[in-house]
Order: structure tokens, then sequence, then C-alpha cells
């Protein structure tokens, strides 16, 4: 019976920026393939002229993604083996690579990830803040509306937060977050792994004044949320608690349905204490 022919796609994570941040198993993988698919060829051709590799290459950008996730699936099917790499990191991550993975689970062609650098995680584990629990956003979103919504999730996570931003756009975005983050901690991780490599830590207002014609690779890590309801209500006395809403002009109905919520009590409790004599 002849032998079926199967390819694999290997998605190799490269350096962030210091040639020496690629395993050997990713150089092991770039040696052995038949076929290099790279965001950018030109790109990629340095780091290959560095590790002294030499290979066919491909284009698969984010403007190709689409058709040429189905020429790559083709040619896996013949049996070819295929190394993805991105400009800089891990594929995928704020980079292509989603299309050809999906349409290679369809298909049941085998992907292998060859790990390494991932900008997110290493800003992350050196910036002090809780790493137990994070989201990571990726770049916040231009269109208003959908960087409004992205905003408000932000002012309410009780997870770290993670961003990534271009330079030209950091004065902009913090001021943005300015709005919703108060004196949650902020740590800016800058040009990692190379040679002006800072993390610049501070609130939002320090950063903002610390950040004018700042240039380089950025990434945003923010504290959590810690005043959830839960704690903000925590040490008030019902009367405080029923203050505060009463600031915001709420009717009495309101506020005490809001008391009950917040204290996870029935309404009718909270109703009868404000209703009996004190
Ligand atoms: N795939 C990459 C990864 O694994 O991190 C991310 C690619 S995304 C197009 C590029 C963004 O990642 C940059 O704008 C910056 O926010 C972040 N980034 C990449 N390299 C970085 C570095 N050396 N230092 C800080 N941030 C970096």
């Amino acid at each position: 019976m002849e032998e079926k022919l199967v390819g694999t796609l290997y998605i190799v994570a490269t350096p962030i920026g210091n040639l020496e941040d690629i395993t050997l198993r990713a150089i092991s993988v770039l040696k052995k393939v038949d076929l290099i698919a790279a965001e950018d060829t030109r790109h990629t051709l340095k780091l290959l002229n560095h590790l002294e590799i030499s290979k066919p290459m491909i284009s698969y950008h984010r403007h190709n993604e689409e058709a040429r996730s189905d020429s790559l699936i083709q040619e896996l099917k013949e049996g070819k083996q295929i190394a993805l790499v991105s400009d800089a990191g891990t594929p995928g991550i704020c980079d292509p690579g989603e299309e050809v993975i999906k349409k290679c689970i369809e298909e049941n062609i085998k992907v292998v990830s060859i790990p390494g650098a991932c900008a997110m995680i290493n800003a992350l584990i050196i910036s002090g803040i809780d790493t137990k629990e994070f989201t990571f956003f990726g770049f916040l979103p231009l269109h208003k509306k959908l960087r409004k919504q992205k905003l408000e999730e932000i002012k309410n996570s009780t997870k770290t937060l993670i961003l990534y931003e271009a330079p030209h756009k950091l004065k902009n975005t913090l001021n943005d977050l300015k709005e919703i983050i108060e004196n949650r901690k902020v740590v800016l991780a800058r040009e990692l792994t190379k040679i002006h490599e800072e993390y610049i830590r501070g609130t939002i207002d320090e950063l903002i004044q610390k950040v004018d014609n700042i240039k380089g690779e950025i990434v945003l890590i923010i504290e959590k949320n810690n005043q959830t309801d839960e704690n903000r209500f925590k040490d008030l006395t019902l009367e405080d608690h029923y203050a505060f809403y009463e600031k915001q002009g709420l009717p009495k109905k309101e506020i005490i349905k809001k008391i009950a919520k917040d204290k996870n009590v029935s309404k009718n409790e909270i109703y009868q204490y404000f209703i009996s004599p004190q």
C-alpha cells in the first residue's frame, strides 16, 4: 500500500530583538523544513542569514492570510514540512498565524508549536504586578465605540491587564487610561531584550510625565482593579453605603436595591433596617 505523505506545520517563535533568543529546537526546525512562511520574507531573511540557514520562503501576512492559507494547506497535504514565522516573537499573538492553524485543525493536519519569545509574557513576568491571572488586550482598537468598550473592560477588570502600543499612539492611550484607572500601578516595558531595554513604573500620572518622545516597542502592564464593589463597600456602615448612592441622586427604592445586591442580602432586610427606629 502506498504510504500517505503527512505534512506538519511548525509555528516557530523567533526573537523579539535579541537574535540570541532563538531556541535550539527552533533552529533545527527551520533547518529541516521544506518551506518557511514568513510575515515579511526580507525581515526573516536577516534571521536566516544570521543562523546560516538557506530555505525557500513564501510570504504569509495580514493581507494574504486567507488565500495563502489555502495554498499552504495544499502543500501540507502533499507532505511538505512548513515553518510559519512572524517578524518577531510568537506567531498568532498580534501577528498572522491564526487562519492557517484553524484550517490545519479542520483538515486534520498536524500543527506543532515551537515555543520562544513573546513580548507580553516577558513584560509581565518582571513587571512586579500580579501574574496569577491576566487579560491580554493586544492593541486597543482605534474605532471610537470599540475603544470605549475595551476601556470599560479595563476599568472593571479584576485581573492584571496587558496592552501593546506603538510609541506615537502612547500618549493618547495613556490619557484615555487616565480617565479610568486612577491610582492603579502601571508598568511600561520598552525595547525588551534590546540595548535600550527599560521598565518605567508608576501611576498613570507619573508615566504621562515620563514618556515624552518615547521611542521603541512598548508593552503596558496595568494592575487589576482592586476596588471591586465588594471591597469598596465592605467596611462602610449601612448609613455611609446609603449616602454613597444618595450622592449619585438615586431614589430610595433604587438605593435599597443596590445595597442589598452589594451585600448579597434581601431587599427587605435593608428596607427593614432603614424604616425601623435606630
Ligand atoms: N508576536 C509578537 C509577540 O509575540 O509579542 C507581537 C507582535 S506585535 C505586531 C508588535 C508589538 O509587540 C509591538 O508594537 C510591541 O507592543 C510588542 N513588542 C514586540 N517586541 C517588543 C519588544 N522587544 N519590547 C517591547 N514590546 C515589544
